[in-house]
């Protein structure tokens, strides 16, 4: 459609997702015939706004704002705020568009939505960043609530930006604990929501491995990225006996040949904001490759977790991965594999997690999180985990059973590509295409 033109990430991902869902159309026929595709690729309603800020000069700053309210299906927008300085619509639109069906897979009430700005909050101190925050949340409160539209946080936006956010909301409304989630566990926080994508990642092709009879122990993983998701998804694939033997940032990527020492990591990410390459000062037999991507690593391994950001993994990269003995490729991030490395896992038989399945238990607690915060109750950090390897289990199931029902057996984007739409889009017809 040329009003998508230039939107090159928003049609990748539609590019993507469209062929998969053809088996199903087939069988399905009302789907077409009603034109449902159209207005299912239109989102309901798309927010731009201006933040103005003030630095520590006391200089006006201006970032964009967005809120793309893609999908209400079947429940209230809910999705993550990034801020990142290549955030544009196009990228808010893709996230937007996969959080349709990564919320129906998790099978709570929830629609599909996303948001964020163009703002770069590393470099940036407390105060600024306090201030961006308010600065966008005192736009973006006119448009979301518990019931229509719960935000959450994604890349850039971790528990700090989220308080601030929460009290800038509270401050100009009444109370209410469930108009975002990911909040800090003593500000109506739910325990989990932290490690929440990452460990469900894991539990994802923990699920995977045992349909064949295979486990985590003993096997060498390489994750990408070291930030939320990235952190809690080398802490569990290491409960679980894996060996984990890199990770990166934007700056580049660390090996460590006797396995990543999560400790250091975390003071780095979590406590000092600092670089991954800081990691060797403390790990000498550790080596950090400078501004390399970490799936051009030499070095044999079996499972790859991508954790970092879209379109990370390419052909050629994809390439490398393979021949270094990677047989299975499940994803934390949004779209990290670009549709040729896709096309090359579907070529050779590489088990495939694609992130709309595999990285569902966030979303998944943020909406355990919503219950809550309805209940006035906290469930404990072991009932939240639990509920979330149930639900990554059912996820993989689906996935399963509608990839073989389909005719695509072992196919796991057709499962949770069909999976996820089947869901939206008979909610879609019986609400009157609404
Ligand atoms: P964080 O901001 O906590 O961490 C992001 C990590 O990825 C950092 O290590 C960052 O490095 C790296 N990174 C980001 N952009 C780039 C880039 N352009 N090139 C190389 N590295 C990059 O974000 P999250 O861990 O929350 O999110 C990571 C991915 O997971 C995203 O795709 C997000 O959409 C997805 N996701 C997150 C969920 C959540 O609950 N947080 C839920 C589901 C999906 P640096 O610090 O140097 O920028």
């Amino acid at each position: 459609r040329t009003l998508n033109e230039g939107q090159n990430e928003y049609i990748q991902a539609v590019e993507e997702f469209l062929p998969t869902i053809a088996a199903y159309l087939e069988q399905n026929p009302q789907v077409e015939a009603n034109n449902l595709l159209d207005l299912l690729l239109e989102p309901e309603r798309i927010i731009q706004f201006r933040v103005p800020w003030q630095d520590d000069q006391g200089k006006w700053q201006v970032n964009r704002g967005y809120r793309v309210q893609y999908n209400s299906a079947i429940g209230p927008y809910k999705g993550g705020l990034r801020f990142h300085p290549t955030v544009n619509l196009s990228i808010m639109k893709f996230l937007a568009f996969e959080q349709i069906f990564k919320n129906s897979l998790t099978g709570l009430p929830i629609g599909g939505g996303k948001g964020g700005s163009d703002f770069d909050p590393k470099g940036k101190s407390d105060a600024e960043i306090m201030r961006f925050c308010q600065s966008f949340m005192t736009e973006l409160q006119k448009y979301i609530g518990a019931d229509t539209d719960v935000p959450a946080g994604d890349i850039g936006v971790g528990h700090r930006e989220i308080g601030y956010l929460y009290g800038q909301y509270k401050r100009l409304n009444q109370f209410s604990a469930g108009v975002l989630t990911g909040k800090p566990v003593d500000m109506w926080g739910s325990l989990a929501r932290t490690e929440a994508t990452g460990y469900g990642l894991v539990y994802f092709v923990k699920h995977l491995l045992a349909d064949r009879g295979d486990s985590f122990a003993g096997k060498k993983v390489v994750i990408s990225g070291s930030g939320n998701v990235a952190i809690y998804a080398i802490q569990k694939a290491q409960a679980l006996g894996a060996t984990v033997l890199a990770c990166s940032d934007s700056s580049g990527y660390i090996y460590d040949p006797e396995g990543l020492d999560l400790a250091i990591i975390k003071d780095l990410k979590e406590v000092k904001r600092a670089r991954i390459s800081s990691y060797v000062d403390e790990r000498p037999n550790a080596t950090f490759f400078e501004g390399q991507s970490i799936w051009s690593i030499a070095t044999k391994y079996d499972i790859a977790l991508p954790c970092a950001t879209q379109n990370e993994i390419n052909a050629e990269l994809a390439k490398t991965m393979i021949a270094n003995g990677v047989f299975l490729i499940a994803e934390g991030a949004n779209m990290p594999s670009d549709l040729a490395a896709i096309e090359l896992y579907r070529e050779q038989g590489i088990l495939f997690g694609p992130a709309k399945a595999a990285n569902a238990g966030g979303v998944a607690v943020s909406a355990l999180e919503m219950s809550q915060n309805s209940q006035r109750l906290p469930w404990t950090f072991e009932e939240v985990d639990a509920k979330l390897d149930a639900i990554m289990k059912n996820i993989y199931e689906n996935c399963r059973d509608t990839a073989d029902k389909y005719g695509a057996a072992g196919d796991l984007v057709t499962g949770a590509n069909i999976a996820g739409f089947a869901k939206v889009a008979n909610n879609m017809l019986a609400q009157g295409l609404v």
